[in-house]
């Protein structure tokens, strides 16, 4: 018997009868299925995956793990680029199956399970024509996209997603279950607002709900040859437009498929990817600035339609099992000689799918003071993300070159840190740096809720040993 394979049999006599859920192991047929995450450059091999059918599971790993000193994963939605959702030879704290979304119109707020993923929040809120701000892509998990911060597209007009946390239900290292928010353990509920999933697993969350419905959706294309000229009008444009629009600058391939006209199907664009909250004339009004002072684009796409289309919008060009590789910043200014990389490394995208987004954080995200939150990039405008991916492991070495090369680049640009919810594996001192200031509240309250540093498979907070 492998020592894997015996890991996982002394878990199972352990967690028993009294495990609801399901306990897999390396012997089991569901074995590769459940260890896969969605970047598939990551290929860990735990000894056991606990598949947590609600929080009284979630105590028993806990407990587990804290009495035989065994590193523990926990699993949102498996999104992360870094592959945080999974280690080797240790035990997975999977939430899958906490998947519950309850709405409460009235109240405007929703209830969702730890494990559930932004799609089916998006469907069930959009029901009543409301939504929570979160990403882009549908399959991402809101456990670590909520912890770490949360931004897309409606980020200028309400916020980061953590602005509209109400409420985490959590279980601590040391297996107790509470409840953090602005009235139970505040320490807490600053903590899990940007510092990720340092301070135990959040089995269910409370988000405020904003009015959104339909919403003017899609991309304006130019060719990567005007990428200068575009992104010094988009740069001069965003940070004055109305907060009811938000447009990431991107750099895309146009891929081989509707909607997208045949004639610039895999050409390289630069574009504005759109979220106009309001009507299509209102929509070309507030866009208007930007698209009569840049040139005549390739391709202009928004129009009309349900939140949940638009946040679904990339799911078909990016599905589970890719190789991803990303470098990220925090970015104030977009300088001119910025401008002139981001250029040449738009024209050197080395796959179709590779992609950098600059992803606004102004407007309400400034509302908030840096130490209201951990998120302390208040002052940044915009997130970069430098993102190489592909299907094919072959091309693994050439999209993280690519997006290394590019990170190096244009990092003297930036403001030091970056949203840690796009980094990977990058040290201690990258850590700090994106919490900057509020990095020592951060590891007193580390050392308060898990002195032990239990949860320390994320961009992690060391307890302050003072
Ligand atoms: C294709 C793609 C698109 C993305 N788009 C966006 C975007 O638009 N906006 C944005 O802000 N981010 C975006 N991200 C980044 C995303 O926020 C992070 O990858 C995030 O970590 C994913 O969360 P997850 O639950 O799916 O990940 P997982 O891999 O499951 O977990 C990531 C980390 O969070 C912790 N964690 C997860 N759930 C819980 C929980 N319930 N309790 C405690 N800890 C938990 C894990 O332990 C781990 O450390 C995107 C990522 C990808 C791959």
């Amino acid at each position: 018997m492998s020592t894997l394979t015996s890991a996982a049999e002394a878990a199972r006599r352990e967690l028993g009868a009294g495990f609801a859920g399901q306990l897999i192991g390396p012997e089991d047929k569901r074995y590769d299925e459940g260890r896969a995450v969605y970047n598939g450059m990551i290929d860990k091999r735990p000894a056991l995956i606990a598949r947590c059918a609600g929080p009284d599971d979630v105590v028993r790993v806990v407990e587990f793990v804290r009495d035989r000193d065994i590193d523990l994963a926990v699993r949102g939605g498996g999104h992360n680029g870094a592959g945080l959702g999974t280690v080797d030879d240790g035990v997975v704290a999977d939430l899958s199956l906490l998947r519950d979304v309850q709405v409460d119109p009235e109240a405007r707020t929703v209830r969702v399970g730890g494990g559930c993923t932004w799609g089916e929040v998006d469907r069930a809120t959009n029901e009543h024509g409301l939504a929570v701000p979160s990403g882009i892509i549908s399959t991402t998990g809101v456990g670590g996209l909520t912890l770490g911060g949360g931004l897309g597209h409606l980020t200028r007009r309400y916020g980061l997603t953590i602005d509209n946390l109400l409420e985490a239900e959590m279980v601590l290292a040391n297996g107790e279950r509470v409840r953090a928010s602005a009235d139970e353990h505040p320490d807490l509920y600053w903590a899990v607002r940007g510092g990720g999933g340092n301070f135990g697993v959040v089995t269910s969350f409370l988000f405020r709900l904003h009015p959104v419905d339909v919403v003017v959706g899609g991309p304006t294309f130019w060719p990567v040859e005007q990428a200068a000229e575009v992104l010094s009008a988009y740069r001069e444009f965003l940070p004055e437009a109305p907060r009811e629009l938000n447009g990431f600058f991107a750099f895309h391939t146009v891929p081989p498929a509707p909607p997208f006209p045949e004639e610039i199907h895999m050409r390289k664009v630069c574009g504005v990817v759109w979220c106009f909250l309001g009507s299509e004339e209102e929509a070309a009004k507030a866009m208007a600035p930007l698209l009569d002072s840049a040139p005549e684009p390739l391709m202009h796409g928004p129009h009309s339609m349900p939140h949940p289309a638009l946040q679904s919008a990339f799911d078909g060009l990016y599905p589970h099992g890719d190789q991803w590789y990303w470098r990220a910043d925090f970015v104030r200014e977009v300088p001119d000689e910025a401008v002139r990389l981001h250029a040449r490394f738009g024209q050197e995208m080395p796959t179709l799918k590779s992609t950098m987004h600059l992803y606004p954080v102004d407007g309400a995200a400034h509302d908030l003071a840096p130490s209201d939150t951990p998120w302390s990039y208040r002052d940044a405008n915009w997130a970069t993300v430098y993102a190489g991916v592909d299907p094919d492991p072959e091309n693994a070495d050439a999209i993280r070159k690519w997006s290394i090369d590019y990170f190096e680049a244009l990092h003297p640009h930036s403001s030091g840190g970056a949203y840690v919810n796009m980094m990977m594996d990058e040290g201690q001192d990258r850590v700090r740096a994106s919490y900057r200031d509020n990095y020592d509240r951060l590891a007193r309250i580390k050392a308060i809720y898990d002195p032990y540093n239990m949860f320390h498979i994320n961009q992690n907070v060391e307890p302050d040993q003072g």
